[in-house]
Parts: C-alpha cells; structure tokens; sequence
C-alpha cells in the first residue's frame, strides 16, 4: 500500500468513514457501506480491497479511490447519500444538480440517484399534456409572465415542478434525453426549445458548470423543422378567425366584427411557435366579444387543435413505442365545424 500526496478536503468529510474518494484533487471521505449498498460498481470494488494482492493506495488510514467526475457533480451526489438526502429528493433542484445525479447515478449505478433526477426531469417535460406546465402551454403563466417581465423576480418557468429549470435549459436536457435513452421527455423539450428563436436553436450554451450544450446536427434540424410545424399549427388552430360564425350564432353582426378586429390585432401572432397554450388565451387575445354559442365552438376547436398538435409532435419523437402508450398520454376528439 502506498501514501498519496493529501488532496484538498471537500464538502463532504465524515470524520469516521473508511473511504476516500478524490476528484480534481479534492478529497471526499464516506463510508464505504452506503456506496456499497445502493452500487454494485462500488461493493466490488471495495470487495477487491480485501484482496492480499491489492494496491490500492491509501490516506488517513483509508483506501483512497481517484475518480474522473468533477467536483461540484461528486459533492451533489455525495450529499445526496450522505448530508441532506431530504433536499435531493424533495427539495428544489437546479439543473445542475439534476444534470449531475442523471449522469453520476447511472454511472456508479446508484439507481435511486438517477430515477429521481429523471423524476424531475419528467416534472418539466412530461409524456401528457395535461401535466405539461410552462409559460408556451399554460396562458395565465404566458400572461402573468408578461406583465412580470420587468420585475428582477420572474416567476419559475415549469411551476409545477420542485426545480429551477428554465426555458433556456431546452438544449442540454434534450442532449441528456438522447444520451440517457430517456426519449418520453423529448416532445416536450423539442416544444420548448423550438419557442426560443432560431440563432439560439442551433448555438451552444453554458450551464452554471461551465459545461457546453449543443444540439447534434441532425437534432438542430429536427428542432428547426419542430419551429416550422408548430408555426403551422398556429395558424390551424387561429383559423376561425378566416370563418363565418358558428351555426346558431346569436349575433352574426357583432361575431363577424369580433373576428375581424381580432384578426387586424393579432395577424402577427399567428407566426408565433406556442400552438400548444391553452383555450385560455381566446378570451385574453379576442378582441370584441364573441356570443356564447361561438365562443364554444371556437374553445373546443382549440382543445381539438391542441391535442392534434401535441400527437403531431408525439409521433416524431416516439415512433417504436406502440399506438396504445401514444393514446394514453394523447386523445383525439371528433371533429368540429371549425
Ligand atoms: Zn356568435
């Protein structure tokens, strides 16, 4: 057994542990029966310790066991085991904490690790559309952020989820999903992504670690022509605008005008990208009053729509995965007269 040089002392230093784990020169001690429980990379390896013949260097007394994983991602995941699994697994995460728990969890096979980073991962970009929470989905967050934009605390993007993901995160979870086989998150990630503009499509970006996303050739295509479907779809699902009222409209005269001064308002909207935000925004983008009789038309138009929409972007991403998977998470209503 030899003596390593002593490495800086990390975060996490369990004065009692029996292992020491180094990473960029930084040293980590834990026990080694935790590891060994949830990983069976780490129990066989600590297994061959007892071995007459191993050279495993030691420090402090303790195997020393030098790993290629950074230190800010090998801290999150040492807390995560050892300090405060309470904030790992139900507090708010960033993505970089998440990121580092998908990519060290599957690596060291620590399988809880990883389901919950794809648990929250799936809480942003879920496989339904009803659980599917954002600002390009839900209008009182798209309106409510508006009327936010000024202020130096917007409010969270995916509301519903327990992290800090943002819109602009589009880009690395849409590399993890294709890295981790995690396919199910990636109609939603290729939906938010496809609302930023197309410079910012196809770029590299950055992440708090100073790690660099780009999307593969092929995906950046694929994420441009996402852009163009979803343009397309706006427009479908605005076309009532075009149309006469509804049969048994109670007011052609004034439902005629509504549509028009709608559409002279709103015509540059209709190249906008967000086809999949709710029924909602009729009643914040009409301009003039449509009778109850269109107004109903024209929502359930717009919940047919929406779910064409969504199947659309389902059967791009998910082809394999069989009709019935796709049909639990999408439905498909008759059509209207819109
Ligand atoms: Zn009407």
């Amino acid at each position: 057994m030899s003596a390593l040089p002593a490495p800086f002392r990390g975060d996490v230093w369990l004065e009692d542990g029996d292992v020491i784990l180094v990473a960029q020169n930084v040293a980590f001690k834990v026990f080694q029966e935790t590891l060994a429980e949830h990983s069976k990379l780490f129990s066989d390896l600590f297994s061959s310790f007892q071995s007459p013949t191993s050279q495993v260097p030691v420090l402090d007394g303790c195997p020393v066991v030098e790993l290629s994983d950074t230190v800010p991602d090998l801290t999150n995941v040492l807390q995560a085991l050892y300090i405060d699994p309470a904030r790992y697994f139900t507090g708010t995460l960033s993505f970089c904490e998440i990121s580092a728990m998908l990519r060290l969890g599957h690596k060291y096979g620590l399988v809880h690790i990883e389901n919950e980073a794809v648990r929250r991962l799936r809480q942003c970009f879920p496989d339904n559309l009803e659980e599917f929470v954002c600002s390009s989905t839900i209008s009182a967050i798209c309106y409510r952020e508006a009327e936010d934009s000024e202020s130096n605390n917007p409010p969270p993007e995916f509301p519903n989820s327990s992290t800090t993901l943002c819109a602009k995160d589009s880009t690395a979870v849409i590399n993890l999903a294709r890295a981790y086989k995690l396919d199910f998150l990636l109609p939603a990630a290729f939906y938010v992504h496809a609302q930023q503009d197309s410079t910012f499509i196809i770029d590299s970006h950055v992440d708090g670690r100073s790690e660099t996303w780009k999307l593969s050739e092929e995906d950046a295509k694929t994420a441009l022509e996402v852009r163009e479907d979803l343009k397309f779809a706006s427009r479908r699902i605005f076309q009532w605008l075009y149309e006469p009222p509804q049969e048994g409209c109670l007011d052609p005269e004034s439902c005629i005008a509504a549509r028009h001064h709608t559409l002279s308002q709103m015509w540059h909207m209709l190249d906008q990208c967000d086809a999949l935000l709710d029924g909602n925004r009729i009643y914040q983008e009409s301009q003039g009053v449509l009778c109850h009789v269109c107004m109903g038309a024209v929502l359930e138009w717009h919940e047919e729509q929406r779910a064409v929409t969504w199947r659309a972007l389902q059967m791009k991403f998910l082809q394999g995965h069989t009709n019935e998977e796709l049909l639990l998470s999408s439905y498909m209503t008759p059509s209207s007269k819109y």
